[in-house]
Order: C-alpha cells, then sequence, then structure tokens
C-alpha cells in the first residue's frame, strides 16, 4: 500500500475564515498536479452528524452520494476537487464517542478502563486513516478554532499521528486573520503570534501559516510572521479577500504555495494544470452577460444554507457566460407575486422543511406556470409545484403535504412508511422513530421517461443517479389525473416520483433530489445548467 502523505489544517483566532476553502483550494493544486487527493473534515461538536441541526445553526447540510448527512465544507470539497466524497470524510465527536461506547459495550476493550487518552483519541486517529486509503495525499481539516476545550483530542490525534508518520510524511497548515485596524492603519499580527502560541503549548508547530486578511501584507509583515511563528519565509502566504472563492486556488499558486509544501512533504514535480479552472474564473468574475432569477426562499437571511445551490448557480452561470443575479424572495412575506416576479428570467424554489413560507412559494409557482416563465423547483420545490396544481387546475379540495397538515383530504405529499436506516436496512417507520438519519438519503436512480424535458436536459440518458435528502413523497395515486392535465412524471424510481414537468411550458421542472449536490466548477450539473439556460433563452421584455 503506498505511503499516503497527510496535511492536518488548523485555525486560529476566529471561525468563519474560510479553513475549508483554503484546504480544498490546496486539494485542488495538488489534484491538478497529477496526484491522487481527498480531504477529511473533523468536526468537533457532539451531534452525531448534522443533520438534525437547524440551518440556523450550521447552513446547509451537504449530503455525499453514499447518503452521509455531512459539513457544508465537505461541498466545497467535492466542487473544488471534483470528487465524490463519502461518510468516511466527515466525522464529529458524537460519531467518534458513538463507536468507541459502542466497542465498549460489547467487551472490545477487554475490561479496560475508556479514557479520551487513548481510546478517543486513537478512535480519531483510525478514522483518519481510513480516509487516507489509496490517497496520495489526505487533508485533515479540524473543525472548530484552536483553544477550543472539545478540540483538543482532534489536536492531540493529529500531533500524535505526525510523529507516528516522520518527517516528509506530514505537515501542518495553520490558518489565522491579520486583522486591519483601521484608527491605526495597520494590519496586525499578534492575534496569530497568540494562536500559534496556543497550539506549541498542546505540542504542534505548524510548517505553513495562511493569513486570511482584507489588505495585501507586505514583506516586513510576513518576515514578521516567519520569525515569529517559527516558519520559513516562503511558508507564509495570504489570502486576502477575493471577489470568488474559485480564485484563491490560483492566488495560492502564485505565491508558490506547491513549492513550499513540495519541500515539506519532499514531493517532485508540482505543476499543476490550471488552465479550464483559469478560464471558467475568468467568466465568473468578468462574464459577458446578465440576468436576474429569482430565488423564493425562506431562509434569505442565511443564505449559508443554500449553499450548493448558489453555487451550483455560479457553476452554470461561469459554462453560460453569464452572471446570475439572484433576487432573493421571502416567501413567507410574498404577496404582490406580480410586482416581485416581473423582471426576472426564471424562478427558483428550493428545498426546505416545515410549513412557514410555503404559501408564498406556491403563489410563486401559480405565477411561472400561468406565465410561462422558466421554472425549477426542487425537493420540496417540486412536491409545492404538485399541490399547486391540485389545487389550481385539478380543483381538488384540500391538497396538501401530509408535511404541513397530516389530515388532509387530498394528500398529494405524503409518508411512505420505510426508511433505509444508518446501517442500510430498510425500517418501517412509526411515531417512534428517530429523526437523525431517517430520510431517503444519497444517490438513487431516476429513470428518465424519453422524450421528455428532463430526457433532453440529460442529454438523451435514460437512468442517472442523483442525491436525495426528503422525509416525504408524491402521492402516485394522483400520477394518472396530473397526466391527463399535462403535468408528467418523467422521473421515476422503482415507483416513487422522481420528476415531474409541464408540457406546453418552456421549462418547467420539478425534481424531488438535490441536483446542486453534484454540481462542480468544472462539470455543472445538467439540471441546473438547463434551467439557467431556458433563463438566458426567457425574453422578459
Ligand atoms: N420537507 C420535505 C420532505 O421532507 C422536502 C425536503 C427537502 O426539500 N429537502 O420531504
Amino acid at each position: 500500500m503506498k505511503q499516503t502523505k497527510y496535511i492536518f489544517v488548523t485555525g486560529g483566532v476566529l471561525s468563519s475564515l474560510g479553513k475549508g476553502i483554503a484546504a480544498a483550494s490546496i486539494g485542488t493544486l495538488l489534484k491538478n498536479s497529477g496526484l491522487k487527493v481527498s480531504i477529511l473534515k473533523a468536526d468537533p461538536y457532539i451531534n452525531v452528524d448534522p443533520g438534525t441541526m437547524s440551518p440556523f445553526e450550521h447552513g446547509e447540510v451537504f449530503v455525499t452520494k453514499d447518503g452521509a448527512e455531512t459539513d457544508l465544507d465537505l461541498g466545497h470539497y467535492e466542487r473544488f476537487l471534483d470528487e465524490d466524497l463519502s461518510q468516511l470524510n466527515n466525522f464529529t465527536t458524537g460519531k467518534v464517542y458513538q463507536a468507541v461506547i459502542e466497542k465498549e459495550r460489547i467487551g472490545k476493550y477487554l475490561g479496560k478502563t475508556i479514557q479520551v487518552i487513548p481510546h478517543i483519541v486513537d478512535e480519531i486517529k483510525e478514522r483518519i486513516k481510513q480516509a487516507a486509503t489509496n490517497q496520495d495525499i489526505l487533508i485533515v481539516e479540524i473543525g472548530g478554532t484552536v483553544g477550543d476545550i472539545e478540540g483538543l483530542p482532534f489536536l492531540e490525534a493529529i500531533r500524535a499521528l505526525k510523529l507516528e508518520l516522520g518527517k516528509a510524511n506530514a505537515m501542518n497548515i495553520h490558518l489565522t486573520l491579520v486583522p486591519f485596524i483601521k484608527a491605526a492603519g495597520e494590519l496586525k499580527t499578534k492575534p496569530t503570534q497568540h494562536s500559534v502560541g496556543e497550539l506549541r503549548r498542546i505540542g504542534i508547530s505548524p510548517d505553513m501559516i495562511i493569513c486570511r486578511s482584507e489588505k495585501a501584507l507586505d514583506r516586513d509583515l510576513k518576515d514578521k510572521i516567519a520569525i515569529s511563528c517559527g516558519v520559513d519565509r516562503s511558508c507564509v502566504i495570504e489570502s486576502v479577500d477575493a471577489t470568488s472563492i474559485y480564485q484563491i486556488p490560483l492566488n495560492f499558486l502564485k505565491q508558490d504555495i506547491l513549492k513550499a509544501i513540495a519541500s515539506l512533504l519532499e514531493l517532485k514535480n508540482l505543476k499543476p494544470n490550471m488552465q479550464i479552472w483559469d478560464s471558467l474564473v475568468k467568466r465568473v468574475i468578468a462574464p459577458q452577460n446578465e440576468l436576474s432569477i429569482a430565488f423564493v426562499g425562506k431562509y434569505i437571511d442565511l443564505k449559508e444554507s443554500y449553499k450548493s445551490l448558489t453555487e451550483a448557480i455560479i457553476h452554470a452561470g461561469a459554462a453560460l457566460d453569464t452572471r446570475i443575479n439572484l433576487k432573493w424572495i421571502d416567501s413567507e412575506k410574498l404577496e404582490d407575486v406580480e410586482d416581485e416576479l416581473k423582471d426576472v428570467s426564471a424562478i427558483l424554489v428550493p428545498g426546505g422543511f416545515g410549513s412557514r413560507g410555503v404559501e408564498g412559494k406556491i403563489k410563486a409557482i401559480q405565477y411561472a406556470r400561468e406565465n410561462k416563465i422558466p421554472f425549477l423547483g426542487i425537493c420540496l420545490g417540486m412536491q409545492l409545484a404538485l399541490i399547486e396544481f391540485a389545487r389550481n387546475v385539478l380543483k381538488l379540495e384540500d391538497a396538501n403535504s401530509m408535511e404541513f397538515d397530516e389530515k388532509c383530504k387530498n394528500p398529494i405529499i405524503y409518508l411512505i412508511d420505510e426508511f433505509i436506516d444508518t446501517n442500510g436496512k430498510k425500517q418501517l417507520r412509526t411515531k417512534k422513530s428517530p429523526l437523525g438519519g431517517t430520510m431517503r438519503l444519497g444517490a438513487y436512480e431516476c429513470k428518465i421517461k424519453p422524450n421528455s424535458l428532463l430526457s433532453k436536459v440529460y442529454a438523451g440518458k435514460t437512468v442517472v443517479h442523483e442525491r436525495h435528502r426528503h422525509r416525504y413523497e408524491a402521492n402516485v395515486k394522483y400520477k394518472e389525473d396530473f397526466e391527463k392535465h399535462s403535468l408528467v412524471v418523467s422521473g421515476e424510481n422503482d415507483g416513487l416520483i422522481e420528476a415531474v414537468e409541464l408540457e406546453k411550458h418552456p421549462f418547467f421542472l420539478g425534481v424531488q433530489f438535490h441536483p446542486e449536490f453534484s454540481s462542480r466548477l468544472v462539470e455543472v450539473n445538467p439540471v441546473i445548467l438547463a434551467f439557467i439556460k431556458a433563463a438566458c433563452n426567457y425574453d422578459n421584455a
């Protein structure tokens, strides 16, 4: 088996500095240099996974192909690396403890007292090594900030691992903030020095410092950081605020980051081919065309919860050389639909949970349907498109989703009585079923109806696999009725409805899956691309 080299990424001073993007950017450069690269995020919080966390707590829950509900950084990793990651690529303190306790219950530790050191730390090390299988490089991002109590076992694990692995097989990158103090007109290095001091106290010396800042760092400042943090001058990398996150790999490359990494890890010939990336980034930053689409959601003050979708739209914009301006519409406050939606080139209703804001979304869908404006409904968006149609075209009284009204007369969207548990087994849903991990999660097959819009979207493919995250399903009982009125089912999985579309409409598509989860800068998801293309072709004059 080949020896994987590890890059450990920690963060200091503040959270939200973009450690995930920095890790993903380095991964992109290494992958495009011909190496096999993977990234792992270790999250020190106690939840077993972020699946049960509110978007207010956590932003988006990203779903991997194999159905793991993970941190949103995994989305960045996939979008930058253009690789499918798995449940091995993200774990939390909760997951680590759960595994250790399960082993303890069945006597695996032969009567020993179970302790943070060595048992918890060993479990963390094992999980890191598992994710490294068959990789040239594994980048390991430790969530949180140095100094957090809950992060200590993770830092201890990477400290010990680096020692075990030996020189040239592991390096530490520490990402910090270099704030600009307006009153003094200066960038300040003290927080970086303190943060590195904190790292050293627990036995970790950084090999490279990435400095997040609003302004470029001059030579003297970089020298000061190098000396005070004990790293080589070539290992002080700045990460200045960028117009697009996709610029970051290129900004790192300009500073010769690969030369520094190559020398620390004894790697040869790191010459990445970034041509395609570079040309796409140019189109993200300064495209030829521009248009607006309405994004009708309920978390519009919380755009992080739609991260994969907003990124997928950027990917489509780059492919089509168009800037897509999002008109954020709070579905809860949507009253004058005509006034809000008359100037957009397309209407997007994303996924969501709970009844808040649902009626506004339904109004927006009706407007898109009746005025022949390109429409894409994703997950809840598709479910609501069916409800809108049932109410306004089929004139079905009390048409609703059982998610919002358990006893509605016409449950257009209903609860199927099975779910797949975390061990991949089919389980019957009961009132007592837990919330976590009981949805339809991960990639499922979607059989495409020939000659449909969906078939055109996927360039004639008859089967595709897309990722899911939902508890409710479209009720097949109404399929015939819908189809008689030209709302046809164009995607199916074993009797489950995966996609619906409206005939005699330029582009009206609802998908039960989340196409945004598999979109990449270099390979846009076909549904998102086709939707944005329809918006480009729409003339709203
Ligand atoms: N709330 C709906 C369900 O659980 C839709 C979920 C979603 O949009 N991700 O089925």
